[in-house]
């Protein structure tokens, strides 16, 4: 789905990414680990063209997207990214958060738009919250909010930078749930996050960066259970 080769990032004199090589499979479940400022956010910013990767290629179901004059706004319908952040329209409500990507870049009617926005809510099980406005929902329901939104444009891969981090724990488990039901379904999804419970659980392979390098990567069981490096020895001795 995504093969991503050589790939450097420099922000004027600071190198953030070195030479990534990573390959991404239809279906795979890939969790990024990794401590503050090593590249996490970077890397998956690059992967949808929020950032111009400076050096290699990222090909994205067998096509180069860092080639000149691609169309950058098709390539990111195709990828659903969701943030720390949730960064919902405040003066919309749910339903209409989720359906107005559909009819401005997806030109769909608004009957279709909105069963489909629907389908999605119900989804992340907020069928009976649908129109509600954004601050009359708690940060977990706003973040499934913003998974159903990303969805409804019938993504091929699915990106999330640290989705949970903002929410408070008892909030953390729902959103989980959201993203675990949706790689039982099959979606291929790039997940960068701190909790380790999901990675062991769900991801197919972990993936382990430091200092802007993929430093290991394996199933769960090889990286938590038994790291060969001591970078990530030391990250994971921290959290644990
Ligand atoms: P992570 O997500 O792993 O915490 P980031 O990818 O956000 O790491 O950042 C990696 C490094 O790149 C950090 O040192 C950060 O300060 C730097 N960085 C990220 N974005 C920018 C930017 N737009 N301009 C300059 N430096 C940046
Ligand atoms: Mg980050």
């Amino acid at each position: 789905m995504i093969s991503i080769r050589g790939l450097g990032k420099s922000f004027g004199d600071t190198v953030v990414l070195r030479s990534i090589d990573l390959e991404i499979a239809r279906g795979e479940v890939v969790v990024i680990l990794g401590p503050s400022g090593s590249g996490k956010s970077t890397m998956l910013r690059c992967m949808n063209l929020l950032e111009r990767p400076s050096s290699g290629k990222i090909f994205f179901k067998g096509k180069d997207i860092t080639a000149p004059g691609i169309d950058v706004n098709a390539v990111r319908q195709h990828m659903g990214m969701v943030f720390q952040q949730f960064n919902l329209f405040p003066h919309l409500s749910a339903k209409r958060n989720v359906m107005i990507a559909q009819r401005k870049v997806l030109k769909r009617s608004r009957e279709e738009a909105e069963r489909i926005a629907l389908e999605e809510l119900d989804k992340v099980g907020l069928a009976d919250r649908v129109n509600y406005m954004p601050a009359q929902l708690s940060g977990g329901q706003q973040q499934r909010v913003a998974i159903a939104r990303a969805l409804a444009m019938n993504p091929d891969v699915m990106l999330f930078d640290e989705a949970t981090s903002a929410l408070d724990p008892e909030l953390v488990r729902d959103v989980l749930g959201v993203m675990r039901d949706l790689a039982h379904r099959g979606m291929t999804m790039v997940v960068v996050t701190h909790e380790m419970g999901f990675a062991r659980e769900v991801a197919d392979r972990v993936v382990f960066m430091d200092g802007g390098v993929i430093v290991e990567q394996g199933t769960p069981e090889q990286v938590f259970d038994h790291p060969t490096s001591e970078r990530t020895q030391d990250f994971l001795g921290h959290i644990a």
